[in-house]
């Protein structure tokens, strides 16, 4: 029989993979055992992917530890949305971080975040909160910049990597970390798409056979939105819709070239940076893809972007 693990102790893996912690002091305890450097970190909601696994290893490459959250944040998730259908595969998880060589897995429940239940206080997104993912999501924002407020704290992280495909969360963590004056460094990872050019998301596994087929409209309409970017914000625009009108069952939600720090529509005269952003439905998923995009002489598509704050 083996013997009982005195409570607070992280488990660390046989195999020299990363050390699991699911309470605050766990974390505590292996995150004071991250000596000798810096620490990034990753968060996620678990379902891991290659989008999460490049994530990963670019903070390896600059950071000397790597923590990954892996937490289902009720908070960002309305009343009718997919919480509870939401993917968990914990073991293939771990595994994804076994290899790419993660120091510490932080991997707590919702109670051990919110000790007192759902928090009082919370952080604001304020207006670029609201608009387009924040329109369709009421409360979402808050939601996620709270627990991401919550985990850098946690963590006591250095710098910390988050992927472009969610470009207005992207946003909105840069100016949380700038007005609150969080000390660590944000990083940004383009997005990770499939051959045929979908991105990648956890939420794609939802996706049947042939809703996958209609999906790989969104990402068609941007690429084609960028071939247009030299003739700029109109041509942009007519070049991606003209491709989302010819799928009728990917339901979009909105289809926009935005400013990349205002998320306010472009004008016809607007040159250099802008984010064409695209959301619908395709079957019972929702789905939403970006591209970064430099408009007018020169114009294409970008990876992410140069000049954010
Ligand atoms: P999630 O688990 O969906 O909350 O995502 C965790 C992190 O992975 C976020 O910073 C996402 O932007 C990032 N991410 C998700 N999918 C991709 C992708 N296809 N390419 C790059 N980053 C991604």
């Amino acid at each position: 029989m083996s013997t009982p693990r005195p409570t607070g102790t992280p488990v660390t893996s046989d195999a020299g993979g990363p050390v699991v912690a699911r309470t605050r002091t766990e974390l505590r305890t292996a995150r004071a055992d991250l000596t000798g450097g810096d620490v990034a970190v990753v968060m996620t909601m678990g379902a891991l992917h290659e989008g999460h696994l490049t994530l990963i290893e670019t903070a390896r490459r600059k950071a000397a530890h790597v923590v990954v959250t892996i937490f289902l944040n009720p908070l960002q998730f309305g009343p009718r949305e997919d919480l509870s259908r939401y993917p968990r595969t914990f073991d293939s998880d771990m595994e994804i971080c076994r290899t790419a060589g993660v120091d510490l897995v932080f991997a707590p429940t919702p109670d051990v975040i919110y000790q007192d239940g759902d928090p009082g206080v919370r952080v604001s997104a304020g207006p670029l909160g609201n608009v387009l993912e924040g329109q369709a999501r009421p409360g979402h924002f808050d939601g996620m910049l709270t627990v991401v407020a919550k985990l850098l704290h946690l963590t006591g992280a250095d710098s910390a990597y988050f992927g472009q495909k969610d470009a207005q969360q992207l946003l909105l963590i840069r100016r949380m970390v700038r007005d609150l004056d969080f000390p660590v460094d944000v990083v940004s990872v383009p997005t990770v798409r499939e051959a045929d050019g979908l991105a990648m998301s956890s939420r794609n596994t939802y996706l049947t056979d042939s809703d996958r087929e209609v999906a790989l409209c969104l990402s068609k309409a941007l690429r084609a939105g960028a071939a247009a970017a030299a003739e700029g914000p109109s041509a942009i625009r007519r070049a991606a819709r003209s491709v989302l009108v010819r799928e009728p069952l990917a339901l979009v939600d909105y289809l926009v070239l935005v400013h990349p720090s205002t998320l306010e529509d472009v004008p016809e005269w607007y040159r250099g940076e802008a984010l064409l952003a695209v959301a619908g439905r395709v079957g019972t998923t929702r789905l939403i893809d970006n591209l970064p995009l430099l408009v007018g002489p020169g114009g294409r598509a970008l990876e992410v972007f140069t000049d954010v704050a």
